[in-house]
């Protein structure tokens, strides 16, 4: 487990220095620590022996040392330079210690900060098929409390080698003073040892237990925060209610569980120590006649041992669990890793840039076995606006998907001037698309900082303009701080026309040669959807990007060059608004329902109204 543990150490940015420089400050304390209580007992063989060094030079091995040691370098080495040497060693301890734990803060900070890191760069490197996969609660708790979790683990195995020298240090020293006794007491320390074992078994397994709870809240919590609008309206406020009490309560469960293994390692060594160490000291001080100062030492020993030992064994379950928690960070490693986007190309889009073409592209979702995307072929020319209509679910978004190479074809090629995109650097192409989506994607910032996302560098009077080719200026204007006005996560106080405003803005700013749209006009207020419609006729009219608006609205899919249909992944249809209302198929059907249900909606407006 140790090995495992370093080797994710290591591979997320803590160094062999970092770990050597820890041991060395933690064996230092050791060995000070040792010395300074080593030197209690010829202290109080001083002391029980009232200062006389007669006697203590024949009562006391130390002392005659000492008594010899003075001789022979010329001055005399007494009871205070022992004492001032104990006292020194102590706070030297002391200074390694505070030293060692400022230090191990650093970096076991550091190693959360770069797993955090190195977890966001494989979140973004990963396709988007992982991405969608990967659930979003899950990942916010394995990059928030996972992580803080496993700050400790570099700290912890030098914290138990520290508390195992320590304690081996006393037990040597132990072992020099009374054989017998130290027998006793490393036959206890095994006897601790054994019953402790289960414990620590049930401690991983609870480890385990918790993580999972974790991810299981936070992934609920997650869903549900982002789908406070459908709770309220589906009056499911009661369900959810229920269940999250389920899943709170098994999370609690969880934390209780591994508070009372705690807790059994934390009550439970006092008794046993109570239990085998009395006898022992009582059998020391009868049978075998151990002076007062022996004993003494036995004691403050003892004392000094049993907290260290609480202490390694708290160390140990602590060390589990961020076992636990490593193991969770390593499996969302692993899958967002395996899936990382490949990216072998080696050009770059060249402007201007002369055609798109989708040559017989088929995909699918699940390897091959259902095609959503089935032998589709076309071409759009530069300054070309085509459109892709058709019934929901006919595979137009994963067309468009596949052209930012978010989705990667199973058979055919799709080319920007006659190159497959494979052959293009990822980067390059990206940045040669702008893309507006169906439900507008904002983050927290001002309004000048979304349309600028993905183009900081963008002056202001850029963004104005940009705006102003979106139509989203003259409302913009009208907010109390204009351009900088705050706005909240997903765009909070802005109504969805507007936010799809901004985003077209963002679009527009880009100045890139290719502009997808997918279905920006779909969730809007009328006066949006004529402005957005406007904009995108002045695009048109432009001439100099490639455009592809996905568009369920017939008003602006009807002012495209070309009109696609798509159904059941295939191209059944194409040609002008025009032509495709002049023949029998899916589209004048379609264009045929969507008037008669506005007329229908207006008939039931005017009826209403007469009836008022
Ligand atoms: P809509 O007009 O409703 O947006 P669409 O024509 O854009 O639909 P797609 O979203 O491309 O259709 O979906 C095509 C098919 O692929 C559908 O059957 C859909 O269920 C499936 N599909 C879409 N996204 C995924 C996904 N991430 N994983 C698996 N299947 C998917």
């Amino acid at each position: 487990m140790l090995r495992r543990i370093y080797r994710f150490a290591f591979a997320h940015g803590v160094r062999n220095k970092q770990v050597a420089v820890l041991v060395a400050l933690g064996l230092g304390g050791v060995a000070f620590e040792t010395l300074g209580l080593g030197l209690l007992l010829p202290i109080g063989n001083y002391l029980i022996a009232g200062g006389d060094l007669a006697l203590l030079t024949e009562s006391s091995r130390f002392w005659a040392l000492m008594t010899d040691l003075s001789q022979s370098v010329g001055f005399p080495i007494g009871i205070t330079a022992i004492t001032v040497v104990c006292v020194a060693s102590m706070l030297v301890r002391q200074g390694l210690t505070y030293i060692r734990l400022v230090y191990q803060a650093k970096v076991g900070h550091g190693l959360g900060r770069d797993i955090r890191m190195n977890l966001i760069q494989a979140f973004l490197r990963s396709e988007l098929s992982v991405q969608e996969r990967e659930g979003m609660g899950k990942f916010a708790n394995v990059i928030g409390l996972e992580v803080t979790r496993v700050v400790p683990l570099v700290s912890l195995p030098i914290d138990l080698l520290i508390a195992a020298s320590l304690s081996l240090s006393f037990l040597i020293m132990l072992l020099i003073t009374t054989p017998t006794v130290t027998a006793g007491l490393a036959v206890m320390i095994l006897l601790i040892g054994f019953l402790i074992r289960g414990v620590f078994r049930r401690t991983a397994d609870v480890a385990r237990w918790m993580v999972k709870m974790n991810n299981a809240v936070s992934e609920h919590f997650v869903e549900r925060v982002r789908s406070a609008r459908l709770i309220r309206l589906s009056r499911a406020d009661q369900t959810e209610v229920e269940a999250a009490r389920s899943l709170t309560q098994n999370q609690y469960a969880s934390v209780v569980s591994s508070i009372r293994l705690l807790a059994v390692t934390e009550s439970g060594l006092e008794p046993i120590v109570i239990i085998v160490g009395v006898p022992l000291l009582i059998f020391g001080s009868t049978v075998l006649n151990l002076d007062l100062a022996v004993i003494g030492f036995i004691l403050v020993a003892l004392a000094r041992l049993v907290p260290m030992a609480k202490q390694a064994l708290r160390g140990w379950q602590s060390l589990l669990k961020a076992h636990a928690s490593m193991e969770a960070i390593e499996g969302t490693f692993i899958r967002l890793d395996d899936a990382s986007e490949k990216d072998p190309g080696g050009q770059d889009v060249r402007r201007p840039l002369h055609t798109l073409a989708f040559k017989d592209v088929r995909f699918s979702y699940d390897g091959g076995r259902n095609e959503v995307v089935r032998g589709v072929s076309f071409e759009i020319e530069a300054g070309g606006f085509v459109a892709l209509v058709g019934p929901s679910g006919a595979g137009k978004s994963t067309i468009v998907d596949l052209i930012p190479r978010l989705r990667t074809a199973i058979s055919g090629t799709v080319e920007l001037d006659g190159v497959s995109l494979i052959e293009y650097r990822l980067r390059s192409l990206r940045d040669s698309i702008a893309y507006v989506s169906q439900t507008p994607m904002l983050l927290e910032g001002s309004i000048a900082d979304q349309i600028a996302y993905g183009r900081a560098s963008a002056s202001r009077e850029e963004i104005e303009q940009a705006a102003r080719m979106a139509h989203a200026h003259e409302f913009i204007v009208k907010m109390a701080d204009g351009y900088d006005s705050q706005l909240g996560t997903q765009g909070v106080g802005l109504s969805g026309g507007q936010k799809q405003r901004i985003e077209l803005a963002r679009a527009i700013l880009r100045k890139t040669p290719i502009l997808i749209l997918d279905e920006p006009t779909s969730n809007v207020d009328a006066e949006s959807e004529f402005y957005i419609s406007k904009a995108l006729q002045e695009i048109r009219d432009r001439r100099d990007t490639i455009v592809l608006l996905i568009g369920h609205g017939f008003a602006s899919v009807s002012i495209a060059d070309r009109i696609l249909v798509v159904q059941e992944g295939r191209i059944t249809d194409q040609g002008t608004h025009e032509a495709l209302m002049s023949r029998d198929g899916w589209y004048r059907n379609a264009v045929h329902q969507q008037r008669g249900a506005h007329d229908e909606a207006k008939e039931t407006a005017i009826v209403a109204g007469a009836a008022g």
